[in-house]
């Protein structure tokens, strides 16, 4: 049940060595905690996973695609697989909760439905059913821009599991958002990942959260991995 298998990763930027021949597994519904300062590599790392950027070397097999070696159209059933969440949402402000969660499914659709941009019923009742799961179904009909930042990274959440991804990855999922939120949403990302069986990979960069919510923490400084511990009896010295 091994969903992300990484070996020896460098991923360099002209002379900045951003991840540093990193090797990492992950198996199905674990929450792995990608932990370090700004500019660890931490983002990079992620990114390589779902092809957003190249690797320079090394092996990225995620859901049993050879990232690393994959085609275009190959990234692109990969990325169908793999959802994201971004620090800053990245909804369509202008559209409602409901519209964003739907944009979640468009991969699901054919492409005569695409260009007309209507819904069958059940993917809209699915949509609903998501955002009732976030804790959000009365604000449905609202405008995106109109709601918090933590109701819209709930949204976010809604948006992917729309997409029924293998892996999620989240890339400083409640940085913009204060104690309260990022805990309301740290635990909606817990609960998916033991519910749905979802396996999530999410950076974060205080020691706290990522004590409190993450199975294992991986700590990486400079682009190395210099920590890889399962949170059981994990003190925050370490
Ligand atoms: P983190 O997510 O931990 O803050 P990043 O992965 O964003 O770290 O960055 C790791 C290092 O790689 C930093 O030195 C950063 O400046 C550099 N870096 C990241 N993205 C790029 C890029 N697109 N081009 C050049 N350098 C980059
Ligand atoms: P975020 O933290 O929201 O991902 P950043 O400000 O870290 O945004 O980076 C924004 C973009 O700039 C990313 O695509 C990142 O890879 C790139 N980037 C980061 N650091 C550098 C750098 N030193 N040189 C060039 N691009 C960079």
């Amino acid at each position: 049940d091994l969903v992300v298998h990484v070996n020896g990763l460098t991923k360099r930027f002209g002379n900045t060595l951003a991840v540093d021949d990193v090797s990492l597994d992950v198996h199905r519904s674990e929450l792995v905690v990608l932990l370090g300062l700004s500019g660890s590599g931490k983002s990079t790392l992620l990114r390589c996973l779902n092809g957003l950027h190249a690797s320079t070397s090394g092996v990225v097999d995620v859901v049993g695609h050879r990232v690393d070696r994959a085609s275009r159209s190959e990234l692109r059933a990969l990325r169908r697989e793999v959802g994201f969440v971004f620090q800053h949402f990245n909804l369509v402000g202008r559209i409602s909760c409901l519209e964003n969660v739907l944009l979640g499914g468009l991969g699901r659709l054919k492409c005569a439905r695409y260009g007309a941009l209507t819904y069958p019923k059940r993917m809209r009742a699915e949509a609903l059913e998501h955002l009732d799961r976030v804790g959000l179904a009365d604000l449905a009909h609202r405008r995106a821009d109109t709601l918090s930042g933590g109701q819209q990274q709930r949204v976010a959440i809604a948006r992917t599991l729309m997409q029924r991804p293998t892996v999620l990855l989240a890339d400083e999922p409640v940085a913009s958002l204060d104690p309260e939120n990022a805990g309301v949403v740290m635990d909606l990302l817990f609960q998916v990942c033991v519910e749905e069986k979802l396996t999530i990979l999410c950076t974060l960069h205080q020691v706290d959260l990522a004590l409190g919510w993450a199975h294992r923490i991986v700590g990486l400084r400079s682009g190395q991995k210099v920590l890889d511990r399962s949170t059981i009896g994990l003190t925050r010295d370490e």
